[in-house]
């Protein structure tokens, strides 16, 4: 058993605190956010994880978790101090450290004995350095700075960190090494590995991985957008190329462009990282460039297939940035709907989990509805734009019945072209062939 506290709550904090204290540790996680931390007292999850719920719930109930606002009460009942604090891409596009230096100023302040400060948050190389410098400005106590970047993906939060593919952790401290080895070996025990490296190595390893998955998915963006030129299936293509071991075939699905609150600020982050050390990343900025444009690719379409937008009406299925999360940062929604919003297209939306953070965003500037088939009512075209399970294998009759026209304008794929013939619909995908039904 090991006492921990957690700084910052978020998707990555609240699920690293309450994985912790289902593997016996105690647990305590501190957030400015006052709201944030008194719902959690009340026995209420913040965000929509799925699973997390009922972990959090048992942990509360044995006393190894609890939350607090009060950054000293945590830390002077903690050896291990986690910081996953937000990183937000500044106004030129690097990480903005400002939250987690603050935090490693006011540790400074705090620590009265030997603590293990460890980042999680997402940060350029050289920040572990400057987190040691931030701590050290205020204290001349014994301390570590480890640097252990998490590679949990939202919707499938609470698996990745009870089952990590893999833990990194970069440390010079054989004293923090031996301790964090013993907190993660319960996530380990089928073998996958803790990789230990230097801090700057374990840094670099975050953004390295978010960029490699970023790039893969734009490379297939792009194959589709050629193949919707030449007359090929993207599915096909998929396909015969991820049957290749060394390609796979996860991550080659095409669609509107990444988002979400981690890749499309890391990406830019590593470029502004490389800048400033006069190095380009000429991969990664052309992944940016590409997926700039995939961003509204559906809008780019209606305007093909509609001319002037003006007054049309379109019917959104998905907000999330991806299915199984409320997150809408960066979401291609959010780029479509703008896009659409100054084309003069009117909107009504619907999502299972995100619609409450994007109604905050444009009040009463779209439409929002309780039921997917709602949205369906009147509207010119179904627009999908994520891949919600429930979107799936839709009732077609029904869709048929509400919307003025049998069209659909899918942004990731979902249905199958013979079948969208068949059932009679204008269907027009990612680098696939327009259906005429
Ligand atoms: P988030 O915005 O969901 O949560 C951050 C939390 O920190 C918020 O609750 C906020 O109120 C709190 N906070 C801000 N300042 C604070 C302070 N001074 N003291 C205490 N709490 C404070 O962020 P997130 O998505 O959990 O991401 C955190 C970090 O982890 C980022 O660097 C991100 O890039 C990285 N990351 C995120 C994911 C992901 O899927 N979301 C995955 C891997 C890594």
């Amino acid at each position: 058993m090991k006492n921990i506290a957690v700084v910052g709550t978020g998707y990555v904090g609240l699920v690293t605190g309450t994985c912790f204290a289902e593997t016996g540790n105690n647990v305590i996680c501190v957030d400015i956010d006052e709201q944030k931390v008194q719902k959690m007292k009340n026995g209420i999850v913040p965000i929509y994880e799925p699973g997390l719920d009922i972990l959090f719930d048992r942990n509360i109930k044995e006393n190894r978790l609890s939350f607090t606002t009060n950054l000293k009460e945590a830390v002077d009942r903690s050896d291990i101090i986690f910081l996953a604090l937000p990183t937000p891409p500044g106004a030129d596009g690097s990480a903005d450290l400002s939250f987690v230096l603050q935090v490693g100023e006011e540790l400074g302040k705090i620590i009265t004995d030997y603590k293990i400060i460890i980042d999680k948050s997402t940060v350029p190389v050289g920040t572990a350095e400057k987190v040691h410098a931030a701590v050290a400005k205020h204290s001349s106590v014994d301390f570590d700075i480890v640097s252990n970047p998490e590679f949990l993906r939202e919707g499938f939060a609470i698996e990745d960190f009870m089952k990590p593919d893999r833990v990194v952790i970069g440390t010079s401290s054989d004293k923090a090494k031996a301790i964090l080895e013993e907190l993660y070996k319960p996530f380990v025990r089928q073998g996958n590995p803790i990789i230990f490296m230097d801090e700057k190595s374990a840094e670099l390893t975050k953004y390295a991985a978010n960029s490699f998955l970023a790039t893969k998915i734009t490379f297939m963006n792009e194959i589709a957008n050629f193949c919707e030129i030449v007359g090929a299936n993207v599915d096909d293509v998929r396909i015969g190329i991820g049957a290749d071991d060394r390609i796979g075939k996860r991550f080659l699905f095409p669609g509107i462009g990444f988002g979400g609150s981690c890749f499309p600020k890391d990406v830019q982050a590593l470029v502004k990282s490389g800048r400033e050390e006069n190095f380009d990343f000429e991969i990664i900025n052309a992944v940016l460039r590409v997926n700039n444009l995939q961003r509204t690719k559906l809008v780019d379409k209606l305007v093909n297939h509609y001319g002037d937008l003006k007054g049309l009406k379109f019917a959104v299925w998905g907000l999330a940035f991806k299915p199984d999360t409320d997150d809408i940062r960066e979401a291609p929604a959010l780029y479509t709907i703008d896009k659409l919003l100054e084309l003069g297209a009117e909107i009504t939306a619907y999502d299972p989990e995100a619609m409450g953070n994007v109604k905050s965003l444009y009040q009463d500037k779209i439409n929002f509805v309780d039921h997917q088939y709602e949205a369906l009512e009147n509207s010119d075209a179904l627009l999908i734009i994520t891949e919600w399970s429930a979107f799936r294998n839709p009732d077609f009759d029904k869709m048929k019945a509400l919307l003025k026209e049998n069209k659909i304008f899918d942004g990731r794929n979902l249905f199958d072209l013979n079948s969208m013939k068949e059932k009679g619909f204008y269907y027009e995908s990612i680098g696939r062939k327009t259906i005429i039904g």
